[in-house]
């Protein structure tokens, strides 16, 4: 009987499939379930609440077995999270095509998925959890660097130095913003109700101090932000409380978000309620906890609106805290924006997004030396430099050695290639594998998160993320998975992911060259399509083709 049990990739270059593509696919899979990397590895959860790598232990033990044996012309399927067929294609197709708790639009709600898992039918794939290309916090800290870096260019000039931001959530990807805002040379005040996050944030060298009130809080920032000396603070207390304290004190803050887990009220703590007492009476009175929990997140988003009255920089960071505030009859809700409109879509228009890359070696040195080449490619991306370096200092490796940071249309081939050369040259001591989060430029259609607010009101058009896989499968891409759901939830998100491995030999060169070119390719033309200026420039000078400019 195959059952939980500890399981890590191995490293080095001893192969034990028939090929480094599968080689990869194997190890990635194991990668995503090694202790350091997974929430829950011995129910098969990477992350975000439920995100599997496979179905059961019979399929994980499956997937493994057929991977071992798979021929360079061969390809697997995945159901789910279960492997369902091997097929013969040829060199040039993906050696595994992976399909993730898709249904079909009427019933993608939560109720019928969860019927149909506890069938044992399906599973729930998340982004990069069903994929095999999830590569710890590290993506997460990347993100929200990335978020808080445009930000500071849009509003302040380059920089958050002498500003203060203020925030609650410092959970599992919350955690990260304390760091991304001193990364960037600010101060951030970071409210949460739980005492144990703030301490592991501080543990994990991701929060600097812990204030012993309101007052401290803001006393310590104010000084810090004079200085000009960036800082994160943890306070403790409910965030529906304190925001509407500090903005009647008139704290001078500059810029407000929010990452508590808000898109399920049963974990976000109504006001009144002890943090101790939270998830027994969640679990007694799911109905009552879930009206109080959104009447406090209403108080919540009023006073970030106040903050934005008052002229601070105000945008909601994905967890839909203001869709739960309009729930209980806030009606300015929307009054800020979220945060893809906000400061990523103009990223998306250059091809920008998460990519990522992992040393099948095992070896942090192979990391060391593809961040130089990041350097030497890309020497006038200041951001990015400042990224990489602090990244090599401050993160910390979760399973296989890997890197993240955001590149575009006409630089992720580069980095690619290079990366495949210093394979081939011995450089790096075995293959990489590279690949993206799925939430990236043209990867999806979510219109919560990365499709809200489209220029042309193509928000729910879910055409992209499908033709997304079918041209990575077209291009040469390793494995390439199609799923839905993901951060945002059941009927409210498709979105797809490639992953290619660079082993050294001309023909993953190619394959690279295509597959990182036309990948990043589809936020061009999606954008360029729904009619945005920055898209339409980027195709005109870097030469991607848009039939309808062309008549
Ligand atoms: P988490 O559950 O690990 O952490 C949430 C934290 O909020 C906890 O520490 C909890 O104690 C705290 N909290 C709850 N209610 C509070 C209150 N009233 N006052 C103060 N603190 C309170 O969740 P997470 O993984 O950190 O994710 C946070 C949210 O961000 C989720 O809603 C998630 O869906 C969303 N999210 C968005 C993106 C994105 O793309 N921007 C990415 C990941 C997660």
């Amino acid at each position: 009987m195959s059952g939980p049990r500890p399981v890590r990739a191995p490293r080095g270059t001893e192969l034990s499939a028939r090929g480094w593509q599968q080689e990869a696919a194997l190890r990635m899979l194991q990668n995503n379930l090694d202790p350091e990397v997974a929430e829950h590895p011995d129910k098969l959860v990477v992350y975000g609440g439920t995100g599997k790598a496979a179905r059961d232990w019979r399929s994980f033990d499956a997937m493994v077995r057929t991977l071992q044996t798979l021929k360079q012309d061969e390809t697997m399927l995945v159901q789910s999270g279960r492997p369902v067929g091997v097929m013969q294609t040829h060199e040039w197709a993906p050696r595994v095509l992976i399909a993730n708790s898709n249904l079909v639009g009427d019933w993608a709600n939560w109720e019928e998925f969860r019927r149909l898992e506890a069938l044992g039918l399906t599973m729930y794939g998340q982004m990069t959890a069903g994929s095999w290309i999830y590569i710890g916090t590290q993506g997460i800290l990347q993100g929200t660097y990335e978020t808080i870096a445009a930000v500071a260019a849009k509003r302040f000039g380059g920089t958050l130095a002498g500003t203060i931001t203020l925030t609650a959530g410092l959970g599992g990807m919350g955690g990260a913003q304390p760091l991304a805002v001193t990364m960037n040379d600010g101060v951030a005040i970071c409210i949460d109700c739980d005492p144990r996050a703030i301490e592991r944030r501080i543990e994990h060298r991701y929060l600097d101090v812990k204030a012993d009130s309101l007052d401290h809080a803001l006393h310590l920032a104010v000084e810090a932000r004079d200085a000009r000396r960036p800082l994160s603070i943890g306070v403790l207390g409910n965030a529906a409380e304190l925001l509407p304290q500090l903005l009647a004190m008139n704290a001078p803050i500059d810029i407000v978000t929010d990452q508590t887990s808000a898109h399920d009220p049963l974990a976000y703590l109504p006001i009144g309620v002890d943090f101790d007492d939270m998830a027994s009476y969640a679990a007694d009175k799911p109905a009552d906890f879930t009206l109080r929990a959104r009447e406090s997140m209403a108080k919540h988003v009023e006073a970030m609106v106040g903050f934005q009255d008052a002229g601070a920089e105000v945008f909601d960071y994905g967890n839909s805290i203001r869709g739960e505030a309009q729930l209980a009859g806030y009606e300015r809700a929307f009054a800020f924006p979220g945060f893809v409109p906000a400061y990523i879509r103009p990223l998306f228009c250059e091809g920008k997004g998460p990519f990522r890359w992992a040393a099948l070696s095992g070896d942090p040195k192979d990391i060391a030396a593809t961040d130089r080449a990041i350097l030497d490619l890309f020497p006038e991306n200041e951001s990015l430099a400042r990224w990489i370096k602090m990244a090599g200092e401050r993160v910390h490796f979760q399973g296989l050695p890997a890197r993240i940071c955001w590149l575009g249309y006409g630089e992720r081939d580069r980095a690619g290639e290079r990366f495949n050369d210093m394979v081939a040259s011995g450089e790096l001591s075995a293959p990489v594998v590279i690949g993206r989060d799925h939430l990236d430029c043209g990867s999806v259609a979510s219109p919560y998160r990365e499709t809200e607010a489209m220029l042309d009101g193509s928000d729910a058009i879910a055409d992209w993320p499908l033709l997304n896989a079918m041209v990575n499968v077209a291009s040469g891409a390793s494995w390439v998975s199609l799923h839905h759901g993901g951060g945002v939830g059941m009927g409210r998100s498709i979105h797809a992911g490639q992953v290619t491995v660079a082993d050294g030999t001309p023909l993953a060169g190619e394959k690279i060259r295509r597959v990182l070119t036309n990948d990043p390719g589809m936020g061009v033309i999606r954008h360029v399509d729904a009619g945005y200026d920055i898209a339409e420039s980027v195709a005109a000078d870097r030469g991607v083709r848009i039939p309808m400019r062309e008549g």
